[in-house]
């Protein structure tokens, strides 16, 4: 069979804030620049993102990138590269500004410059006080960023390739990578896209939980093919949650709930949190929230058909306070949970909100893997960005608004990177390995003959189950074993799901039945990882080692071939300041 090739200078798979930084970096220097997505450019998840993006401008109050880089460090739990940290901080203010050039809508403040607003963590004079750094569209700011790189990448001339899906990751013999193949989901048809060039920007993989804020599309597509090209991930057990989402929605329900007085209940009708916290109960921080509804639901009190979630009340507010101060929030539990607050509960879960691990990088983008005792040889012609890459900036746990600035900091840096490889080392494209797509082709080829297999949808299910119920918010070491042997079993059932519609144009179950390939790579990482790691830092709260153990302060990469675990040291040497040493973390 043959495949139909397009050349291009670089290939950008994904065009959410990542990839389409990198891209216009990459078209504005006259680079011939392909970006694949999934779906129309403006609709990837980055448009979802509310709250802001992280600067040390200092338009409201003083403001420095060395606190903003203490922050990110304490934030991070001391898990992240304090080099790579070193890097976005300082290069926050330049990023930003850039945006506001492109023409990015930011409010102002009354003497016209970009309105700032506090965020969790982020504080002045090295963690003191708190301090206005989260630069602002309204409550869109992602949304505004978006549309804002998408047009100046029209202007710029960048080749889009809307609801293409990239399938597999194209290495030659030496491993060098020269190209994707990629399934054009209007025609169903297979092309390999043969690049000097490849740059992951791919996103989140939330979907392997089933309550998470993510988009459908985020199903880890870059980490499975990242994957089973044989590059390992980092850092995989790291993954973010928020208290209350909606139970099957995942769509998240404000901690201003709580704030006006709703209450959380199990099964038997108790207010649960009184046990826990009994202080601030219901309001106590999230992560105590969060790991006591999983103990709850876990020990049988959940509630519903399958005793999945628990219940948040806000009947005994009255129907006057709920109109009035939270009518957005009556108005998601009416669409997506289908009950109206003023007579009944919100079922609510625990949800999953942003992946801290990924593909493994430097601050310059550039991917980067382990080959014998060196943990960090670089990829030739391989590049990731984004909430899909690992650089580390976020170690164990993320600030708000440092996602954002991640993508243009790290998107433009892996842009730079890319100019330099193509004028320095590979000036012209490598030859393609034989038969480049016949990988991909075998995966298609088993879909379309399997017999006697399962709906995708089942074998989902089952998976997002397991790590929900596993690698939630609370973890303890029975649960996590039982969890690596129970994705395990699901992964093998992975291998024999079937579609009964094997038409070619737009058939969105052969979609999904790719996708399920890449979200249980995903899957399999987490729990592994989290099995290994024997402590407790940021995001990953282990019951069984409640501490944080700062022998345990490395980075776990995974190789999804041999499902074995390495470590690697967390770069403690910043680019030009002093290193910050680890410390309580106290806020
Ligand atoms: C509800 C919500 C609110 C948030 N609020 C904030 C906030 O206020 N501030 C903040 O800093 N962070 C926030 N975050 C986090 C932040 O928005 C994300 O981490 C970030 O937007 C991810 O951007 P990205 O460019 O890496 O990927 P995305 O924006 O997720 O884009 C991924 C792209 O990859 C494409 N793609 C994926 N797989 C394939 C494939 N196989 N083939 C082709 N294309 C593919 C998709 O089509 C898409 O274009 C929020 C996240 C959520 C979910």
């Amino acid at each position: 069979m043959t495949v139909p090739i397009r050349k291009f200078d670089a290939v950008i798979v994904g065009a959410g804030g990542a990839g389409l930084r990198a891209a216009l970096q990459l078209s504005e220097a006259g680079l011939k620049t392909a970006v694949l997505s999934k779906v129309f450019p403006t609709r990837s998840h980055t448009v979802a993102a509310q709250g802001g993006i992280s600067a040390s401008l200092g338009n409201v109050q003083e403001d420095k990138w060395e606190w903003h880089m203490y922050d990110t460090v304490k934030g991070s739990d001391w898990l992240g590269d304090q080099d790579a940290i070193e890097f976005m901080c300082r290069q926050a203010p330049e990023v930003v500004v850039e945006l506001e050039h492109f023409g990015m809508p930011f409010d102002r403040l009354e003497n016209g410059k970009i309105y700032q607003r506090p965020f969790g963590g982020h504080m002045a004079d090295f963690g003191k006080t708190p301090v206005q750094r989260a630069c602002a569209a309204a409550d869109r700011t992602g949304h505004a960023m978006l549309h804002t790189l998408y047009q100046r990448n029209v202007r710029a001339n960048t080749q889009f390739f809307v609801e293409w899906m990239a399938l597999d990751l194209i290495r030659d013999e030496a491993g060098e990578v020269v190209g994707v193949t990629a399934l054009e989901m209007e025609t169903g048809e297979v092309s390999i896209i043969h690049a000097k060039a490849v740059l992951f920007a791919t996103g989140g993989a939330g979907r392997i939980f089933s309550a998470s804020t993510n988009a459908f599309i985020n199903t880890g597509d870059g980490l499975g093919m990242t994957v089973r090209a044989g590059i390992p991930l980092e850092d995989m057990e790291f993954w973010q949650f928020h208290p209350t989402g909606v139970a099957g929605a995942g769509v998240l329900i404000t901690e201003g709930v709580r704030g006006e007085g709703g209450i959380l209940l199990n099964s038997e009708g108790e207010r649960f949190m009184e046990r826990y916290a009994p202080n601030a109960k219901d309001l106590a921080s999230r992560d105590v929230v969060s790991r006591a509804m999983a103990l709850e639901i876990l020990e049988g009190r959940g509630c519903g058909k399958e005793k999945d979630h628990v219940l948040l009340k806000l009947d005994h507010l009255g129907p006057d306070i709920i109109k009035q101060r939270l009518p957005g929030i009556r108005e998601i539990a009416i669409k997506f949970a289908g009950v109206d607050p003023i007579q009944d509960p919100i079922p609510v879960v625990p949800t999953c909100h942003y992946q801290m691990g990924g593909i493994p990088t430097n601050y310059k983008g550039e991917v980067v893997a382990p080959v014998g005792d060196d943990p960090e040889v670089r990829i030739k012609g391989f590049y990731a960005a984004g909430e899909c890459a690992c650089a580390s900036v976020h170690g164990a746990n993320r600030l708000g608004t440092n996602s954002l600035l991640d993508l243009v900091v790290f998107g433009k840096a892996a842009g730079n990177s890319i100019i330099d490889f193509i004028k320095n080392e590979r000036p012209e494209l490598r030859p393609l390995p034989a038969n480049a797509a016949e990988f991909s082709l075998a995966r298609l080829a088993r879909l379309e003959n399997q017999t006697g297999g399962e709906e995708v949808a089942d074998v989902r299910n089952a998976m997002q189950k397991v790590v929900q119920l596993r690698a939630g918010v609370f973890r303890n070491s029975e649960n996590l074993a039982k969890g690596v042997e129970e994705i395990k079993a699901v992964a093998e059932r992975v291998k024999r799901t079937q579609i009964a519609d094997k038409s070619k144009v737009f058939n969105t179950a052969r979609v999904e039945a790719l996708e399920l390939d890449n979200l249980i790579e995903v899957a399999v990482a987490t729990l592994i990882c989290a099995e290994a790691r024997k402590e407790s830092r940021g995001a990953h709260a282990h019951d069984d080692f409640p501490d944080r153990h700062d022998e345990w302060m490395k980075h776990t990469m995974f190789d999804g071939k041999t499902r074995q675990l390495s470590y690697k040291p967390v770069h403690t040497k910043p680019l030009t300041v002093d290193y910050i040493e680890p410390q309580k973390r106290v806020y």
